[in-house]
């Protein structure tokens, strides 16, 4: 599942003619718990995936990033690192800010080369580059291919030009990438997950100070698995929603004077409700918010207690939060997460953004494949798309492959 060094550098050859410097990885991650807090200050769990996207890398003295990615369509796109410029719009609009080279579409380009704005914005001596890209992350699927492909970027160039950043910081101007040069208001997690994840570990992270723990998450040891459904659905709502939930949770900070809804402690969840009494959406993001940040700190207890099995509960009265309070799921998820638990999953739910995208199952190793089975045929029944359902093996963060 980990693309190879020697694959990745052997196209980088055929593409640019020469050997790169060196092969950088970065990967995939789901959220084990923690759904949409990270825009809220609040807490969240990812763990990163076997699935990686590889960087193949080489510095340029010239000033030119030139991109190629064995995952999308269109040739090289060559830019100049002193003409890029954010733009407001979709990703596909940012190329406009290239000259001279060859600008294909595919505002893929956008990411890889938002790192390299955000670096220079932030002062950093980059300079231009030679990147291939290969990749065993599904696009779109809830998985985060967008930060591994921001994090192999920002890594490769770490290491290219001596910068000499720590996982976090690298995660930090992949943050403000995606931010003001793609345009995607998204939170820290899926960058720091593909930054600082390890082995073997959920990363616990508070998003607001950005203080970190690795909690060992030993799936294997105790006889269970965490498989990961993508529903291979993507529904348009998607964006907009995002933006919309985004602000309510914001207007729900606004209404009860705190800085973040991550201000709102457990406890005091039921006055907060009574204040929001006459905004019934804003109270389900509220409520969402509140319990979420709770659930979090639940599954590290439970965890830390040695109590693995013990989580599955607090992963599906998430999934019912998110569906009920803060209004994201679909019937896709809703089916995947509903049958599991039925054919006798510890616990389910959806993960990632919401309106298609993955959902994460905990299951006794013994109950994997009946639990798959019903997952799949139940998709069938439905007449859904069939859905892809893989083991997901807490693995490695960024790091140079060769
Ligand atoms: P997710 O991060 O959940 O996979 P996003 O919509 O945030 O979904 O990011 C997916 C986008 O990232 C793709 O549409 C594409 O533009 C870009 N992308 C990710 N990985 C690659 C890759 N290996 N090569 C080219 N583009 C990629
Ligand atoms: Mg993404």
């Amino acid at each position: 599942m980990t693309m190879t060094e020697a694959g990745t550098a052997e196209a980088f050859h055929a593409v640019y003619g020469a050997a790169p410097t060196g092969v950088w990885a970065a990967p995939g991650r789901v959220n084990l718990i923690g759904e949409h807090t990270d825009y809220n200050d609040g807490f969240v769990m990812p763990l990163a995936l076997p699935h990686t996207t590889a960087a193949a890398a080489s510095a340029r003295p010239d000033g030119v990033l030139r991109l190629h990615s064995g995952g999308a369509d269109g040739g090289i796109v060559e830019l100049r690192i002193d003409a890029l410029r954010p733009a407001p719009g979709p990703a596909d609009r940012i190329l406009e800010a290239s000259r001279g080279g060859a600008q294909r579409s595919g505002g893929w380009a956008a990411y890889p080369a938002g790192i390299v704005w955000a670096m220079r914005e932030a002062g950093l001596p980059v300079g231009g580059a030679d990147l291939h890209y290969e990749s065993t992350v599904p696009t779109g699927a809830g998985l985060s291919s967008s930060a591994a492909l921001e994090i192999a970027t920002a890594l490769a160039l770490n290491d290219l030009y001596g910068l000499g950043l720590p996982a976090q910081r690298l995660a930090q101007l992949a943050q403000r990438a995606e931010n003001a040069f793609v345009g995607v208001p998204c939170g820290i997690m899926d960058q720091t997950a593909a930054a600082c994840c390890t082995e073997g570990h959920a990363l616990f992270l508070d998003t607001r100070d950005l203080t970190q723990r690795q909690v060992p998450f030993d799936l294997a040891g105790e006889g269970l698995r965490l498989l990961v459904v993508d529903t291979c659905v993507k529904h348009e709502l998607g964006d907009g929603a995002y933006a919309e939930r985004r602000a309510g949770c914001e207007r729900g900070a606004r209404a009860l004077g705190v800085r973040a809804l991550r201000d709102i402690s457990y406890a005091h969840l039921p006055e907060a409700l009574d204040k929001l009494a006459d905004d019934p959406d804003v109270r389900g993001l509220v409520r969402h918010i509140v319990t979420e940040n709770h659930r979090v700190e639940e599954v590290i207890a439970r965890l830390d207690a040695g109590d693995t099995r013990a989580i599955g509960p607090l992963l599906t009265a998430g999934h019912a939060s998110l569906r009920d309070d803060f209004k994201i799921s679909c019937a896709e998820l809703d089916l995947a997460v509903d049958t599991a638990v039925a054919a006798g999953a510890v616990g389910a739910r959806m993960t990632g953004g919401g309106f298609g995208g993955s959902a994460v199952v905990l299951v006794e190793e013994t109950d994997a494949e009946k639990v798959t089975t019903a997952v799949t045929d139940a998709f069938a029944a439905a007449g859904f798309v069939p859905p892809r359902v893989f083991t997901a093996v807490p693995g490695a963060g960024a790091r140079r492959l060769g």
